[in-house]
């Protein structure tokens, strides 16, 4: 009878008890090295906190004519967001691009990508960019109301960004995914 328990407590030890402490040293084994990493990717960040006011204006690169414009920033976003998104969206998706547009913008003012200019209207590069007047050119109907509501999406999102860490994160977004997604370490590198 005692040998019945015996095998019992070793069956149940072997069953349940050993995977469990295995599992258990696993996960805090594996969660030690990403909190190193995140230590060691934080302290290469800028930690200050975001404050918008210092991103007043932008300096934007024309590739088709190589001039860097300076404009103002929420002036630019309603160009992006015009040329990123057709207007006739809800309003909330609009303010959700203008958003995303912003962070991007600004994580590219932080991490520059050319020279002379915080970023350039090749969507290939950087962000997409349309004038003002091209946009009106292009568009049906009452253009200037289609404009306002661009002009909306911007200002009551105005200041908004996504951020980690205190620091703007690197925005990437696309029109369509395709059906799938795929984690931008196996893109572009980095997490
Ligand atoms: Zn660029």
């Amino acid at each position: 009878m005692k040998k019945v328990f015996i095998y019992f407590f070793a069956f149940l030890f072997i069953c349940f008890i050993l995977p469990a402490l295995l599992t258990k040293s696993e996960i805090s084994a594996s969660s030690e090295m990403s909190n190193e990493e995140d230590n060691k990717q934080e302290s290469e960040k800028v930690l200050e906190p975001y404050t918008y006011n210092q991103y007043g204006t932008i300096k934007l690169l024309h590739t088709d004519t190589n001039e860097v414009e300076e404009v103002a920033l929420d002036t630019y976003l309603c160009n992006v967001v015009s040329a990123e998104m057709p207007v006739d969206f809800e309003k909330e998706a609009l303010k959700a691009q203008a958003i995303v547009a912003r962070t991007y913008t600004i994580y590219k003012i932080n991490n520059k990508k050319h020279d002379n200019a915080d970023i350039c209207d090749d969507s290939t590069c950087c962000q997409a960019w349309i004038s003002k007047e091209d946009r009106l050119a292009r568009w049906d109907g009452d253009k200037e109301e289609k404009w306002n509501k661009i002009e909306e999406c911007v200002k009551e999102t105005q200041g908004k960004i996504i951020t980690y860490n205190h620091a703007p994160i690197n925005a990437f977004f696309h029109s369509n995914s395709g059906g799938k997604t795929e984690l931008p370490v196996d893109v572009w590198g980095g997490r």
